[in-house]
């Protein structure tokens, strides 16, 4: 019967992991994932989190059936923590939300939403380049994707004008999708003032802005500052798509929990477009699960446990600055290293395009037992105290040649 399936190219970003886990020598290190370490390369659970799961068990939840859109109480602090207390839609009530299977449920249910509601275009702008999962989620949606320029080969930095280009190109009502904070895989994001600029063209050119915030309080350290660019296009009257997911910010990974919600004109219509949204996400795995969702919102629902909460994410992205505090003073200082490094310290979030060329990482791999995705990419939060001085060192010679 299937004979005739052809078998499948591997995962680029899972490959660099099994890569990793096949070699045996005690130096290696693994640049590839997309999941924080602490300060012992070892993976990390929240403080808070460890709290709030003392609060479940004690409070003898029970494990039925979430509604099809989720814990109700979450998607309301879901949204309160992105679009803010000042939003005026959700002061109004006009803010549509539905939990979701983490940030790729919810780019997901937005894409299918969109095929199937958005009356104007088929076609999604994606950043080039841009998280790998985006183009399937959104071809498997029913969408169109298309790019729009956004990262400078030359200066390792925002390709503004191709970027601006792009997007007075694209064909009006167009849908765009841009990355919140912490773009990934460059690490590299407007600033505020670029923000307001692409704001007032996706305004001209009535495109819909989709965001994917993936990466909330963990570029800066501060979840308002990193929700500036969805706030700003909401109070610039954009009526948004989001995609929000938990897995970073609180370290949620494996409980997948997420939210995904739509600004409408106002109480009514959004009504209507709760229903769909049941319509679109009941027949795809009829209700999300209920864990995560709990374990979120008893963080998110508490004085403390948020105060909590907050400091330990400026702590993991407060790690990850130093990181790349360090990596850019051994690079530049120590080793004199050929080149300008001077974008190791001016990205933000958990990634670094390096600049580093594919047989550059591949030298990296082989002979400095160093793994990463071929475009150069590496996580910072990889990299620790006690691994950074041979990756430094390693990165130096292959450069060197
Ligand atoms: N968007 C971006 C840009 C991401 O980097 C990620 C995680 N790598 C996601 C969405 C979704 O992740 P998750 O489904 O684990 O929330």
């Amino acid at each position: 019967t299937w004979s005739a399936v052809a078998a499948g190219p591997p995962d680029p970003i899972l490959g660099v992991t099994e890569a990793f886990k096949a070699d045996k020598d005690p130096r290696k290190i693994n640049l590839g994932v997309g999941a924080y370490r602490d300060g012992n390369g070892k993976p990390y659970v929240l403080e808070s989190v460890k709290k709030a799961e003392e609060i479940l068990t004690a409070s003898n939840f029970d494990k039925e059936y979430l509604p099809i859109t989720g814990l109700a109480e979450f998607n309301k602090r879901a949204a309160l923590l992105a679009y803010g207390a000042d939003s005026a839609p959700l002061k109004d009530g006009a803010i549509s939300v539905t939990q979701s299977i983490s940030g790729t449920g919810a780019l997901r249910i937005g894409g299918a939403f969109l095929a199937r509601h958005y009356p104007h275009s088929k076609a999604i702008y994606l950043p080039v380049p841009s998280w790998g999962n985006h183009t399937p989620i959104f071809r498997d949606s029913g969408l169109e994707v298309r790019g729009y320029r956004y990262f400078d080969k030359k200066t390792v930095g925002l390709d503004f004008e191709g970027l601006k280009a792009d997007l007075r190109a694209a064909p009006e009502q167009s849908i765009v999708l841009l990355h919140a904070c912490a773009h990934n895989p460059t690490g590299i994001d407007p600033t505020q003032a670029q923000w307001a600029e692409i704001s007032d063209i996706v305004k001209e050119r009535k495109l819909f802005p989709f965001f994917d915030m993936a990466y909330q309080g963990f570029a800066s350290g501060d979840t308002a500052r990193d929700a500036f660019a969805v706030r700003h296009f909401v109070s610039q009257g954009h009526q948004i798509a989001l995609a929000q997911s938990f897995a970073k910010n609180m370290g949620l990974y494996g409980e997948r929990v997420g939210a995904f919600s739509l600004v409408t004109a106002d109480p009514a219509e959004k009504a209507r477009v709760d229903s769909q949204l049941k319509i679109v996400i009941r027949p795809l795995y009829s209700n999300p699960p209920v864990h995560g969702a709990l374990l979120a919102n008893a963080i998110l629902g508490d004085k403390a446990l948020y105060a909590q909460w907050e400091g330990e994410v400026k702590g993991m992205a407060d790690r990850i600055i130093s990181m790349r505090e360090k990596l850019y003073g051994l690079l530049t200082n120590d080793l004199k290293t050929p080149g300008e490094w001077g974008h190791i310290k001016s990205q933000i979030g958990m990634f670094s395009f390096t600049g580093l060329n594919s047989d550059q990482t591949k030298v990296l791999a082989e002979k400095a037992h160093v793994y990463m995705t071929a475009d150069g990419r590496i996580s910072m939060a990889g990299l620790n105290a006690n691994n950074i001085v041979h990756f430094a060192e390693s990165v130096d010679a292959a450069v060197k040649g």
